[in-house]
């Protein structure tokens, strides 16, 4: 039933509706949808869902079973972590079936006048969406949902169950595509759209969320030397852990997927805060870092790894010997993720591409994580991270290319097409 005229009727039926398309990004991009506070954005999603004729189901994290691999969520609640599924269950399904998912979670924008156009304004120029999350990746939300409208529009419907799903925590846990998962949402593929610029991911690395603590002895400054400062101590901390990557990246260089990337492991400490006057040696303070982990390492043998280099730098400092700093988990807690070549949902993929961009689909190797790991590693399904284009994630004038999302969109509506096949709008 795909043939030359559905796809034709399909992509007509793309540019009918790219207004429409540009305008719901827009929509997205305005929910300043940080973490904590996607709730807004998500009961949004859902009525837009439920008016398209989807069955809607609406959880959070709380609403689920627990597993292993649910990382520790600090500071937010679970119970306010909305998940939203939107099933497409065709009778009698005949085909392969498939999840469509992308997170809403954004990150901090920081300060308002270092962007050219307000964050949260999805002001559009000279062919660009700017906006915190315009990229990283409402844009992919932006796609899949509308990749959907226009296969229905065309008067088609995929002959295989579909979710379109939207999850919250992907730029701190995971926790919102497991919970999906955990729900019960499974399918023969899952596509999560993130913004690769056209690529495949094949390869994505760990990361890990610590956060250290650190003591000091607060003095008047006048006798700073009676006393001890928690922000240097905390300072040697980060020294040590910029030393004990270096170290990990030289091992790196002969990882099988990462040998061609310098540094693929990246350490950042990321929050501080401490202390409580300037003629104050500070009694305390707080880092929140994270670091990554290639493939062939577990996450527990990362956290040993900052265990034992901050036990070691400790264990060097007069005060911290005796006052040993703590080492809190905050978040991340994931495996690095390699699809393996040679799925047929890749080739499907492939196909897709090809038939929209006329070449081969191009791969990429990332030095961060997206959602597509739980799908691949503890699921058996297939997770394709395959995306539109934009620019300066988690930066400043973050943006989205306008005309890469027409093309985006024609790539996904094509591979739902072809992998779940089509029959009749029913
Ligand atoms: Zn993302």
């Amino acid at each position: 039933m795909f043939d030359d005229e559905a796809r034709a009727r399909i992509f007509s039926a793309i540019d009918a509706g790219f207004d429409s398309q540009v305008a719901f990004l827009q929509d997205l991009v305005r929910f300043p949808s940080l973490r904590g506070r996607e709730a807004p954005l998500q009961d949004w999603f859902a009525r837009q869902m439920a008016q398209r004729g989807y069955a809607v189901d609406r959880f959070s994290i709380a609403d689920v079973p627990d597993h292993p691999k649910m990382a520790p969520m600090v500071g937010v609640d679970p119970a306010g972590s909305i998940q939203v599924v939107a099933s497409h269950r065709p009778s009698n399904p005949t085909g392969r079936s498939l999840i469509l998912q992308g997170h809403i979670d954004v990150v901090p924008e920081g300060p308002h006048e270092m962007w050219t156009h307000p964050p949260y304004s999805a002001t559009i120029r000279d062919g660009w969406m700017y906006g915190r999350g315009a990229h990283d990746m409402k844009s992919g939300v932006s796609c899949m949902v509308f990749a959907m409208d226009a296969i229905r529009a065309a008067g088609f419907e995929p002959a295989a169950d579909v979710y379109v799903q939207t999850v919250t925590e992907e730029e701190s846990t995971g926790n919102g595509a497991l919970a999906a998962l955990l729900r019960g949402y499974r399918a023969e593929a899952a596509l999560v759209p993130e913004p690769t610029g056209h690529a495949i991911t094949r390869t994505q690395t760990g990361t890990i969320w610590f956060r250290l603590r650190v003591r000091g002895v607060p003095v008047h400054v006048a006798v700073a030397q009676d006393g001890t400062n928690a922000i240097m101590s905390a300072y040697a901390l980060i020294n040590a852990l910029y030393a004990h990557t270096r170290t990990l990246n030289e091992a790196a260089r002969s990882n099988p997927w990462y040998a061609q990337i310098k540094d693929p492991i990246k350490f950042n400490p990321g929050i501080i805060r401490g202390g409580d006057w300037a003629s104050s040696t500070p009694a305390w303070c707080e880092v929140d870092c994270r670091i990554g982990l290639v493939p062939g390492t577990t996450p527990e043998q990362a956290m040993a790894g900052i265990e034992a280099c901050v036990k070691a730098a400790a264990t060097g400092d007069s005060f911290m010997a005796n006052n040993p700093p703590e080492i809190i988990w905050t978040g991340f807690q994931t495996d690095p993720y390699v699809l393996e070549p040679g799925s047929e949902a890749e080739a499907v993929l492939a196909a897709a591409h090809a038939s929209v961009h006329g070449g081969a689909m191009p791969e990429r190797r990332t030095t961060a994580v997206n959602d597509a790991r739980y799908y691949g590693l503890y699921f058996n399904t297939p997770g394709l991270c395959y995306g539109p284009k934009g620019e300066v994630a988690h930066g400043f004038d973050e943006r989205t290319s306008i005309e890469d999302l027409r093309t985006c969109t024609r790539t996904i509506a094509t591979y739902i097409a072809s992998w779940c096949g089509l029959r009749p709008r029913g």
